[in-house]
């Protein structure tokens, strides 16, 4: 047994899973929330127990961690004899800059490096840094790992990241795309490689779009598991419309509502990030179940939104077999991209130009949470579900640098 711990640390949040690397089992899970804010409340699912839920004061995201390994060490319910049993830590940062393209080993460099992204990533590197920092302090000696969201686009050429904007400001704020969702876009494109090698094709050639599809969502496309392009940007805003992020729009849409409605910066992306999207076109929610649900009881606004998404989608994946010239594998990944079965269909219907034909009854059968292939099988192109797990994948970038 050999347990890594994963951290993915928000403002007032902490989400961990503390896994076996060595079954590639979670062992135990859980959030703590409200950390800073009265009413902090700490949740602990263990696999093989039940879940507990604690109403405890967080302070700040060191004691959130303290709470973590209390609980995971606990005589009754926990799942570890004492924290000495932890042989790493690895945790989701969101923003490496430019410095970062694999997972690194924590040092004193990395947490400068880290501090100097927090223009680039302003709500979730410094939460980032409280995790790493909160884990330090109750866990002297045990190594920790960072595993950036942006690593997987770093391997964009510069005609892929560069915007049209002035390049002095590439140089002096370092605005380019970096995209997110890397170890998403990471862990499925290497699944889909493994599947498409059974086909006789070999990972050097391999060209996939994966569709991280949530409530964010992130399209991306590879060349023999390296990336070539990705939707998100700057910041996690561009791409399709998502589930309350308006996506890619016009930039003289900006300053124009902003003048319009009176807004600051700061409201304008507020505006942008929280009221856009799938629950600012529709009015009715930004999860997609709820907007199906509407949509079958015949609200035109809703049935909108989706139809939006799926064109975006769309758009997304034909620029993109452009540019690579071709495509091998479509995947679908996370909340979306795995369960709504209706929106793949949307997604994937006449993309025959492409070579893209998924099998539509298996497509509204095929089992949730495993790995199934979608398309039919005369059509040139696999498409693939593959249920993202983006903590082991962090759990075994921490295992290789740190054990
Ligand atoms: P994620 O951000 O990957 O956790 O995805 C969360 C989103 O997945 C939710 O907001 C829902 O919109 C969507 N989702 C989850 N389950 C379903 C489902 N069965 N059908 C449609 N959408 C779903």
């Amino acid at each position: 047994m050999t347990y890594i711990l994963v951290i993915n640390a928000g403002s007032s949040s902490l989400k961990y899973q503390l896994i076996d690397i060595d079954t590639e089992t979670v062992i135990a899970k859980g959030i703590c929330e409200r950390i800073g804010i009265p009413g902090s409340q700490l949740t602990y699912s263990p696999a093989d127990g039940e879940k507990v839920v604690k109403q405890q004061d967080m302070r700040n995201h060191e004691d959130a961690i303290g709470l973590v390994l209390d609980i995971l060490a606990d005589k009754d319910v926990g799942v570890i004899q004492d924290m000495s049993s932890i042989a790493a830590v690895g945790h989701r940062v969101l923003h490496g800059g430019e410095k970062y393209s694999e997972p690194v080993l924590v040092d004193d460099k990395v947490l400068e490096a880290i501090e100097e992204c927090i223009p680039l990533g302003p709500l979730h590197n410094p939460a980032n840094l409280m995790g790493i920092r909160g884990c330090m302090a109750v866990m002297p000696g045990v190594p920790m790992v960072a595993v950036f969201d942006t690593a997987w686009g770093q391997a964009m050429e510069p005609k892929a990241y560069m915007y049209g904007t002035p390049y002095a400001d590439y140089e002096e704020f370092k605005v380019r795309r970096y995209g997110f969702h890397g170890t998403s876009h990471r862990y499925v494109t290497g699944r889909a490689i493994a599947w498409l090698k059974e086909k006789g094709i070999p990972k050097e050639e391999a060209r996939v779009i994966t569709c991280h599809l949530g409530n964010g969502s992130s399209v991306s496309c590879s060349k023999g598991g390296r990336c070539v392009d990705t939707s998100m940007g700057l910041t996690p805003l561009e791409g399709p419309p998502m589930g309350t992020r308006c996506g890619s729009i016009d930039p003289a849409i900006v300053p124009f509502i902003m003048e319009k409605r009176h807004l600051t910066p700061s409201e304008m992306d507020t505006y942008m990030n929280k009221k856009s999207g799938m629950l600012g076109i529709s009015g009715v929610s930004s999860d997609f179940r709820d907007l199906d649900a509407a949509k079958k009881e015949g609200n035109e606004k809703a049935a909108l939104a989706l139809d939006m998404f799926a064109y975006k989608v769309k758009q997304y994946i034909g620029a993109y077999a452009a540019v690579l010239n071709g495509v091998d594998a479509i995947v679908f990944t996370a909340g979306v991209g795995e369960n709504d079965r209706t929106m793949r269909q949307m997604i994937a219907e006449n993309l025959d130009y492409l070579g893209v034909k998924i099998d539509s009854d298996y497509n509204m059968t095929c089992p949730r949470g495993e790995e199934v292939e979608i398309s039919a099988p005369d059509s040139k192109v696999r498409v693939y579900v593959i249920p993202t797990d983006e903590e082991m994948t962090i759990a075994h970038d921490t295992a290789a640098l740190a054990l």
